[in-house]
């Protein structure tokens, strides 16, 4: 079936390319077309569906890091930990819904138990659920009792790690995640700037992943393990906080910023969309702004940055991503058309996603359409109209009640 969107402006993904008085024409899962109104038009047949919106089409929105197993809510862990995998498969496929009822056709989960997220993923792909693309990663690497060894991926020594890796790959995993630091949130396990593998063992990780076509995703709090990752080749590092060793402080390297701009490695800073919230509670006025040096310094670095939220931790909710993007324009202080380029294009990008994140012929249809110009108001993304996954159409919350001529 063909579906023909026209509005005001359509946001093509690459930065700068966009078409005004636009269209983009949907045949089944894909874009068939894509430019001036009055040309795709012309290509629509007569039993098309149409929809004709005032203010913008856009490519759906990527979440780079989220934890689809966990509710978001206090209590999250505890929850997980009693679950069977009945619940948990209904929870996850619940969560990936409602991020896409929300705006988001593309969620990278970063750690679960056995694979379940990719059980979901390939009911969405089956057309057994409606749902948003997802990536993930299966059970990450944690050293024995090491950050979220819950997940059950605990290794010790190389024999173990090339085990679990290959057990990601028969999973289905599309990325392997690999806990290079400490982290919050597992009693006991080493603190957040304490490596967990040393740097021979991070190498082996990536050589496997690679060797199996896997991308590798590491969580780095500390210096020195943000530091190992990047020399050991890893595609993008989670968190990136630059802890110095034993609670030192900030400890901002230049020789390993400049490494990872030169190894072209994305940064996900994963921020809640709830984040004003989160610092006044959790980081504080002296850490918010500690945050914002350490984005601003890597920024002048030349470091790529991938959006993400770490939902499913408590308050990081599913369905508010276009918060967490806020944090970008409001708190940094980038443009809303560089969040909105990250958010899409740039994010499909480092997820190593082909024909995602664009509008363009070929690509998937995977569309998001709001009132007004989120390249001048990043908060029009929450007056969300019509989400379209993979060419299937989904109300989103923000339109339920509204007509959708
Ligand atoms: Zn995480």
């Amino acid at each position: 079936m063909q579906q023909l969107i026209t509005a005001e402006q359509v946001v093509v993904g690459p930065a700068g390319q966009r078409v005004a008085d636009g269209a983009v024409l949907v045949d089944g899962d894909t874009i068939s077309a894509v430019g001036p109104r009055r040309e795709v038009e012309r290509r629509a047949e007569d039993t098309c569906r149409r929809t004709a919106v005032g203010g913008t089409v856009l490519p759906g929105l990527v979440n780079a890091h989220v934890h689809l197993s966990w509710d978001a809510d206090f209590g999250m862990l505890e929850r997980y930990r009693a679950a069977d995998y009945a619940e948990l498969l209904l929870g996850i496929a619940g969560r990936a819904q409602r991020a896409l009822r929300a705006g988001v056709t593309t969620l990278r989960d970063l750690g679960d138990r056995d694979g379940l997220v990719l059980r979901v993923r390939d009911a969405i792909e089956r057309g057994d659920l409606v749902g948003p693309r997802l990536l993930g990663s299966g059970p990450p690497l944690t050293p024995p009792e090491g950050h979220c060894w819950f997940f059950g991926g605990e290794v010790s020594g190389p024999e173990e790690i090339r085990a679990r890796i290959r057990r990601n790959v028969a999973l289905g995993a599309d990325v392997i995640k690999v806990m290079a630091s400490g982290g919050q949130m597992t009693p006991g396990s080493p603190p957040t700037w304490q490596s967990q593998f040393s740097a021979e063992e991070l190498d082996l990780v990536v050589g496997e992943a690679h060797a199996a076509g896997l991308p590798v995703a590491a969580h780095a709090h500390g210096t020195e393990a943000i530091a190992a990752a990047t020399a050991a080749g890893v595609d993008t590092i989670e968190h990136c906080s630059w802890q110095g060793a034993r609670n030192s402080g900030p400890d901002l390297r230049e020789d390993v910023a400049r490494e990872i701009a030169a190894r072209d490695i994305a940064v996900c800073h994963a921020y809640p969309p709830d984040w004003r919230s989160f610092q006044r509670v959790v980081v504080g006025e002296k850490g918010a702004r500690a945050v914002l040096e350490r984005i601003h310094w890597m920024d002048e670095h030349g470091i790529r940055f991938v959006p993400g939220t770490d939902a499913g931790l408590p308050t990081s909710v599913f369905d508010n991503y276009v918060g967490a993007l806020s944090y970008y324009v409001e708190a940094v202080g980038w443009s809303p058309a560089r969040v909105v380029e990250m958010a899409t294009t740039g994010a499909a990008r480092a997820l190593g996603l082909e024909g995602v994140g664009r509008l363009a012929p070929g690509c998937a249809a995977d569309v998001l359409v709001v009132d007004g110009d989120p390249l001048s108001d990043i908060t029009a993304l929450h007056r969300q109209r019509l989400v379209l996954a993979r060419g299937q159409a989904v109300v989103p919350d923000a339109a339920v009640g509204q007509r959708v001529s």
